[in-house]
Formats: C-alpha cells, structure tokens, sequence
C-alpha cells in the first residue's frame, strides 16, 4: 500500500494513526511525499482519518524524536518512524532505551542531524534590514540542510518579538508581524535584500571581538560551515584577521584604552574613588553646564556584572547616585526577581550627567545624550571596566551598547543575545528600564516587561555558569 503524507508531521500523525487503527503493518505500507516526484506504480491509498486507538499510548520521548525527525530532509524519514511506532506499540515499549537497536540508532542520528542544522539556523541567520511605505522590516536569507524552519521559527519569534521580520529559505518561508508566524513557499536567493548599514555593524562587532589568540581556522569552518559563508558579512573579514592575527595577538594581551576627551580629566591613580572625585570636574563634553553634578558609578570594585544605562535622570542628578528614580526602582524589582543582589553589582552609565530639556510646565525632560557625548565620556567608562574587571557586562538600551559596539548595535535585533568581548567574557545588551516605563501601549508594556526580566535571568544564570 503508498501513503502519500505532507511534508510535516502532523499528516504523517493523521496517516500513521490510521493505519494502527487497521492493523497495517510496516512492510505493508510505503511512505511517499506530497509533490516530491517520487513516482510508484501503484497510486497512493487513502487512509480514512480515524479516532484515537483504544489501548494506545506512545513514549513522549517519541513524540519528540518524531518532531525533530519530520524536519530531517531524507525520505526514509515517515517509513523509519512508522516502524518504530509499530514496535513501541506492539510489545517493544521501552524499544527507544536500546541505542543499539539498528532503527533506533537511525531516528536518534536524524534527530541530532535536525538539531544540529536547528543550532546553526540560530547561529547563523542574519537580518537585514528594509523601508516599507516608512516601516522598518527585517529580512534574512538562509540555506538550512533540512526542513526546519516551522521547528526554528518560534524561536525567532522569541528572540526578535517587537521587530518584523521575514526568514526565507529555498523551501520555505516564515514572517513574523508581532503577534503572529505566517508561513509560506521556498524563496531563492535572489529574491533576499542585499547589505545594508547592518552588515556594517557586524563586521565591526567580529572584528572588535574576534580573538586571534585563540586562532583555529579547522575549527572556526568546522563551526561555521562555508555554505553560510555568503549570508555572513562578517565571513569577508576573516582571510584578513587570520592574516593579521599575530599582530593583534599581542594587542589584546595588552588592551589600549580608547583616547576620548574626558582622557584629559583622568587623575594619576586611577582607582575608583579617584576616579569618581576627578569626574566631578570633567568639563570634556557641554552637558556638565546644565547638570547638577556629576553622577558617577557605585559599587564594589571586583563586582562580577556591571550594568551600564544611558545617562542620570532627573532625581539621579539631584542625589548624585545612579538608578534611584522610577527607572531604578523597576530595576531593583527585576534584579531581585532573578536572585542579583544590587549591592553586589556595579551600577553605571554611559555617560555620566544628565541632559535636559525644560518641559511645558518647567520640568526637566530626558533628552538623550548625543554620539559625540557617548564618546567624550567613554574614557570614564573604560576607566571602571578597567577597575572592575567585571565577568559580565549588562548594557541597559542602545546608548549603552552603542558606547561599546558603535551606533550600528540595535536593541531589537540583537537583545538578550550573550557575546564575548575584550571588555568582559560575557556580555549582553537589553531595554533601559525607563523604556518600559514610557511604553504607551499597555500591551507592549507588559510583554517588554516579560522580555527585560527573561533577559536579566539569562545574565543571572550566565553569571553562574561562569564560576
Ligand atoms: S557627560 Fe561625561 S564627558 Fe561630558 S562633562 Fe560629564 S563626565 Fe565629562
């Protein structure tokens, strides 16, 4: 008999439950593939939909293996399943603990084949990004090994939940318009945008964190397969940072800080409540006319997370410490909620006074502190990297990311994400806490709100994981 199934799991479950419910047996059945050509003689049998057979209950471990299983691009995949189906349900039910067994040992190989293409779908997609009719959307083009991308997609969607984007594969496509995946056909890849300013930004990030030192090209291809080659930007840079590698070997060993205008204002030991006293007289950039003081970094030198907004707000400026207003307060509620203790870490800003403008009624509105600022005050913070020496850094918003990756970082794309940088083992950007607060929509709010404290937890468990 040939049963035709789709190309996902959910038909071979409709085909497979029915055939149980008729006592076909594996050698009585061949699997073929809706529109995959394979042609046969006979003509495909319909097998009536059927209820749920009487007495039947199949592992969970199977029910997973079969989903990762279904992905994987070889044929055989519905027949192997089938069969191990049969046996789990007739008289074999712990058949999935003997690796030996010669079909288990095959669903096991496909379902690590699928999730190993799933690993480097997640590595490896890169958005770029496109203008609609003034709305911003992310596109990606990628060639997966296998059907993954309804196995993948989810994922995506909870990495990247407040930007649109679209996936395209040769086989399929996903798209994502913040509250929904859309599936559709195979799209080649000449349809897919080209670069873009992101590409720019990610070939500055690999090539500001790309570890010479640590140079293994059998490795690095191993890893990053030549096939994704095309679709990496930062790909291109590689022939020239393996040719370089032992120059810049040596300048890792022995970071430089970046010169920036507040370098003038240093004092000689550089310790960090030198430092905090000689920022009260830094006049490197305008914004000191307008502020209070200045309000520099707290916490123990040697903390192990460093955490670095935008800027003081208002109730900062009058008070001299970093996050006590409402911002601050939803941080401490978050930090706690994960286990961080704050006394434990070291709290900062990119840049060190408030800026201002004068509201209708007289007060002082946050006004976002501009790129020639960021860099003005980036000795100051380099100088507490440097003191600290913190195993994690946590950028709150893209002002804080930016002073460290440069203007192209944004939050939307690249949130949550951990990277190893020369400024700390683990780093990872995510909302400024004062976002939330001024989000309009309620619903956003709340899911942002879901976002920020999923991202503090993973900088908690990284933090662990780190010893
Ligand atoms: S914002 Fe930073 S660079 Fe500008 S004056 Fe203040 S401390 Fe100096």
């Amino acid at each position: 008999m040939r049963v035709e199934v789709g190309p996902d799991l959910d038909s071979f479950r409709t085909a497979a439950r029915g055939l149980l419910a008729r006592g076909v047996s594996p050698e009585q059945v061949l699997f073929t593939e809706e529109g995959s050509g394979q042609g046969s003689l006979l003509a495909p049998a319909v097998v009536p939909a059927s209820a749920p057979v009487a007495g039947l209950s199949v592992p969970p471990a199977f029910l997973e293996l079969a989903q990762k299983v279904a992905c994987h691009r070889s044929p055989e995949r519905w027949g192997l399943l089938y069969r191990v189906l049969w046996r789990l349900t007739h008289g074999e039910r712990k058949l999935l603990e003997v690796e030996s067994d010669a079909d288990v040992y095959r669903v096991l190989t496909l379902a690590k084949g699928v999730q190993r293409d799933a690993h480097k779908m997640k590595a490896f997609v890169r958005f770029r990004r496109v203008e609609r009719e003034g709305e911003e959307f992310f596109i990606a083009w990628h060639r997966p090994e296998h059907f993954i991308v309804r196995y993948v997609a989810p994922f995506f969607a909870r990495r990247f939940p407040s930007m649109r984007w679209s996936i395209l594969t040769p086989d399929a496509s996903v798209s994502w318009d913040l509250e929904q995946l859309t599936y559709g056909p195979g799209v080649p890849r000449s349809q897919a945008p080209e670069g873009d300013a992101l590409e720019e930004m990610w070939r500055t990030y690999y090539a500001s964190t790309f570890n010479p030192a640590r140079l293994n090209v059998r490795a690095m291809r191993a890893e990053m397969p030549k096939k994704h080659w095309a679709t990496l930007p930062e790909t291109r840079l590689i022939p020239e940072l393996v040719r370089q590698a032992p120059q810049r070997t040596s300048r890792m060993v022995s970071p430089k800080l970046e010169l920036s205008e507040s370098s003038r204002f240093m004092p000689e030991h550089q310790d960090l409540a030198s430092l905090a006293q000689a920022a009260q007289g830094c006049r490197a950039c305008p914004l000191h006319e307008r502020a209070t003081r200045t309000v520099f970094g707290e916490g123990p030198a040697g903390a192990r997370l460093m955490l670095v907004g935008e800027q003081p707000g208002d109730q900062e400026d009058r008070v001299g410490r970093p996050f006590i207003g409402p911002a601050g307060q939803l941080l401490d509620t978050v930090l706690a909620a994960v286990g961080l203790e704050r006394e434990q870490l070291y709290v900062t800003n990119a840049v060190k006074h408030f800026g201002w403008v004068e509201g209708e009624e007289k007060q002082r509105l946050h006004a976002k502190p501009g790129r020639s600022e960021v860099l003005a005050c980036k000795g100051w913070l380099d100088a507490e990297v440097a003191q600290v020496r913190p195993k994690m850094i946590l950028c709150l918003g893209a002002t804080a990311a930016q002073a460290f990756l440069g203007p192209g970082f944004r939050i939307n794309l690249s949130r949550g994400q951990i990277f190893e940088t020369p400024w700390a083992k683990a780093w990872m950007a995510t909302f400024h806490p004062s976002a939330l607060l001024r989000m309009p929509d309620e619903r956003a709010r709340a899911q942002a709100r879901i976002h920020f404290e999923a991202d503090l937890r993973r900088a908690a468990d990284t933090l662990r994981a780190l010893g």
